[in-house]
């Protein structure tokens, strides 16, 4: 079977026409493959975390990005179940705070960059200031315009300082999110996760597919790529966006770091200072 993560990847912000991208495709892989990888890709990434910690040298930032039910949090729980809780961080960006909102829009943002060494996960993002701000005109036309070049100015500021960026968008169609959210009003384990609100908001999906469109074409870089994720079916979602996170921390080629001349030195079963 052969899947190219390249055909996700948005190449061209010109050209990106978010209605040719189908939710529910699946490259003819099998959802009996697509599992077993998961699983292969799931200790790769253990392994390749610590090799990232060990080197200290550069980190990792994670962009998700998604309409309501697109399965951000089911995505961070599956794919990063093997890693090692130290060196990630997970930060979920809500509605700004007052204190927030007497910053620019990127300041709480940047405070939560992952440092070097380490993996760091964005449960929405910047993008949110393009997106929910846009669709109910939180802040006038020419400063959400604005954001886009600002935004790139950002991104390429970090990849320029070592941190690579992965930006996922989980694309869902209409009817796979009504399916879930009827999911969550029936099922009491899930009814937590559904809101009035989560409703209302659905009203406003063609404001949020042209934001989204806007958005993924104006930032698309080369340092900072968009990767559109089909995600109407959950295993095939977490199979592409373990493969392109596996992918991109082997073409790091990190090697572990040489030891320490002085520990170098202590021979073994010779006389060692007591613990
Ligand atoms: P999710 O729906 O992603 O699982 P959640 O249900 O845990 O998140 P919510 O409070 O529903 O939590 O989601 C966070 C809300 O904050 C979203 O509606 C999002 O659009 C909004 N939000 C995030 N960033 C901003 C921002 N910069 N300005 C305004 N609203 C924002
Ligand atoms: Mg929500």
């Amino acid at each position: 079977v052969t899947f190219h993560a390249d055909k996700l990847r948005v190449i061209s912000g010109e050209s990106f026409s978010l209605k040719q991208h189908d939710a529910a495709e699946t490259f003819d892989i099998s959802k009996h493959k697509a599992e077993k990888e998961l699983k292969d890709h799931v200790k790769q990434l253990a392994e390749l975390h610590e090799l990232l910690y060990a080197e200290n040298k550069r980190a990792l930032l994670i962009v998700f990005q998604g309409m309501d039910a697109s399965g951000k949090d089911g995505t961070i729980r599956h794919v990063m179940s093997g890693v090692n809780p130290q060196g990630c961080t997970v930060t979920s960006f809500k509605q700004p705070s007052a204190k927030e909102l007497e910053h620019d829009f990127l300041w709480r943002i940047h405070a939560a960059v992952p440092e070097k060494g380490s993996i760091g996960i964005f449960n929405r993002s910047q993008y949110e200031d393009v997106l929910v701000v846009r669709v109910h005109g939180l802040v006038p036309k020419e400063i959400w315009q604005a954001r886009y070049d600002q935004i790139n100015a950002f991104e390429r500021i970090l990849a320029e300082n070592d941190v690579t960026i992965l930006k996922f968008f989980l694309h869902i169609s209409r009817d796979e999110q009504e399916k879930r959210f009827q999911q969550r009003v029936e099922d009491p384990q899930k009814n937590w996760k559904i809101s009035p609100a989560d409703f209302r908001e659905r009203e406003y999906w063609g404001e949020y597919q042209k934001a989204y469109q806007d958005a993924i074409a104006n930032c698309s870089t080369k340092e900072a790529p968009w990767y559109i994720i089909p995600s109407d079916h959950k295993w095939f979602r977490n199979y592409c966006v373990s493969h392109i996170i596996v992918r991109t921390l082997q073409s790091f080629h990190m090697r572990y770091p040489k030891a320490n001349p002085d520990v170098a030195g202590v021979k073994t079963g010779g006389k060692q200072t007591p613990r």
